[in-house]
């Protein structure tokens, strides 16, 4: 199916001719995936899953794929946020981040946070990406979206190392319009510098597909972010077109396993073997690898014997609002000597230590 996807994609991006001769324009599509019987045994149930899917890929960044996932869809078929509403929202200070830790499991403790944009809407509620970002993409505004999640997420390290909190790293989600605008780089440095924090507590969560595009103007993005100490962490790792060349060249700080690939892990030897081959290939290219959307022990356990012990996931904390007080304790990823099975290692002795929660639900 991926193969089939991409090639579709592919095709559908070559450049079009338009009108007599004059001038080629490009397209971009995005593919959502519907299986039968599994995800429905009618044509309008399977067309439901396949749409509830392509705006999972459309949030992924262009030209993306997604196969549908009944754990990964909220209530995506109403999109929020036309006539203006979404600009409103900003000026409102509606647009909010949310916080996910990231757990080492051998440790139990936190080694940074992902940082999840929510629009607390007037009438419909805390809404999702998958909501609004789609339209917020087609009516040119999710620069400003994305300039607001930088400024939220570098307000939010300046404060908690006010309160001296080392967190880990807090990661923000850049779309790959953003990543490749021209005042990205400065707007990078101009929020770390209006915040006072360095560049290392920061990190920058973008698509394989953002990181393909024109290969010399990637790399100076890359190095500009390098330069700013800020990490470089590849979302969805797994599904995209990055070529392990190219993994090597980029060299970032950590890759996010796509969540697809723990549906079968408990009990599938092939799709084991896989997320083997990453955890090892991660190691040996000294990249940080965390498994996310981590949802039973189950999932938990596997990754663990596979030797991915940094996770993220429903398991161990739902995405929250920022609280006064910290929930999870800080600690560094970025070493690079993770333990490849489970026990505490060298590397987490110095990290300060607090509790994740009261009742910690991943303690072993
Ligand atoms: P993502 O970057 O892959 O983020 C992970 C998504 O999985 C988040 O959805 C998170 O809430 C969800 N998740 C975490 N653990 C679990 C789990 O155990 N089970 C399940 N089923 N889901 C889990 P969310 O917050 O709805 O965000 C969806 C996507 O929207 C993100 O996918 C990201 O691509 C995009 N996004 C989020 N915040 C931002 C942002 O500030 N800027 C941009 N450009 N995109 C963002
Ligand atoms: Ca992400
Ligand atoms: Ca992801």
């Amino acid at each position: 199916i991926g193969q089939t996807a991409m090639r579709l994609l592919q095709a559908a991006e070559l450049p079009v001719q338009l009108g007599a001769g004059r001038s080629t324009g490009e397209m971009s599509a995005s593919m959502g995936v519907a299986r039968f019987p599994r995800d429905g045994d009618d044509f309008d149930t399977l067309l439901q899953h396949a749409d509830q899917a392509m705006y999972r890929a459309k949030t992924m960044g262009r030209g993306r794929y997604a196969v549908f996932q009944p754990s990964l869809v909220d209530d995506e078929r109403v999109a929020a946020g036309g006539d203006g509403e979404l600009l409103s929202a900003l000026d409102n200070h509606q647009i909010q981040l949310y916080y996910q830790p990231v757990i080492n499991i051998s440790t139990g403790r936190a080694v940074g946070a992902e940082a999840l944009m929510r629009w607390q809407h007037s009438q419909q509620g805390v809404l999702t990406p998958a909501r609004f970002i789609v339209r917020a993409e087609e009516s040119g505004q999710l620069q400003a979206l994305g300039r607001t999640t930088l400024e939220l997420a570098c307000a939010q390290v300046a404060e908690w190392r006010q309160m001296g909190f080392r967190t880990g790293p807090v990661s923000v989600n850049v779309s790959t319009s953003q990543f490749r605008h021209a005042d990205w780089a400065s707007d990078l440095k101009n929020a770390l510098e209006r915040h006072h924090i360095n560049g290392a507590d920061l990190a920058v969560e973008l698509s394989e597909g953002a990181l393909m595009d024109d290969a010399e103007n990637t790399r100076e993005r890359v190095q500009a972010m390098r330069k700013l100490g800020v990490k470089l962490v590849i979302d969805d790792f797994g599904t995209g077109p990055i070529s392990l060349a190219r993994l090597g060249e980029l060299q970032p700080a950590m890759i996010k396993l796509d969540p697809s690939f723990l549906l079968k892990l408990a009990d599938d030897p092939a799709a084991q073997a896989m997320v083997a081959g990453v955890v090892g290939l991660a190691n040996s290219l000294a990249i940080d690898i965390v498994a996310e959307g981590v949802e039973t022990e189950a999932q938990r356990d596997a990754l663990a014997r596979l030797g991915c012990v940094l996770q993220q996931g429903y398991l161990f904390a739902h995405p929250e609002p920022a609280m006064p007080e910290p929930a999870w304790p800080s600690s560094q990823w970025g070493s690079h000597s993770l333990p490849t099975t489970l026990g505490a290692t060298e590397g987490d002795a110095d990290f300060a230590l607090m509790p994740l929660d009261p009742s910690p639900k991943v303690v072993r």
